[in-house]
């Protein structure tokens, strides 16, 4: 793995020499920096944001899936500051400073994503 600490390339590291193609992921632990992304429908675009302190992650949930033939991680993440209130949105990377804990449960099949060009969201495509 290049940067452990970095979740969404440990895991996607992960997901590939483990040779998973789809599954479910589920994760806690704590983390110092963390780049949250939040879909605007209108502009069918993400808007990134990034959060630099000391925060508790009380979920990571995600799936796996292949998309243009690369297992890929969908991951969306709640975090818990200091007072006590969360932030949350959809994970594009967060730094662990603590603990990261993560569970696969890999799917023995292969679920495949396409992007849709009139949403602008990969979306399950189960015809391929
Ligand atoms: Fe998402």
């Amino acid at each position: 793995m290049k940067n452990q600490s970095n979740i969404v390339e440990a895991l996607t590291d992960f997901i590939k020499t483990q040779h998973i193609l789809s599954g479910e992921v589920t994760g806690i632990g704590a983390v110092d920096e963390a780049t949250l992304q939040f879909f605007v429908p209108s502009a069918k675009k993400y808007v990134d944001k990034t959060f630099q302190e000391q925060m508790e992650v009380s979920n990571i949930s995600g799936n796996v899936a292949v998309i243009d033939g690369e297992s890929t991680l969908h991951l969306h993440i709640t975090l818990g500051r200091e007072d006590y209130t969360a932030l949350a949105g959809h994970l594009l990377e967060a730094r662990i400073h603590g603990a990261g804990e993560f569970i696969f449960y890999p799917l023995n099949t292969r679920v495949v994503k396409t992007k849709d060009h009139k949403t602008g969201i990969n979306l399950y495509d189960f015809e391929k």
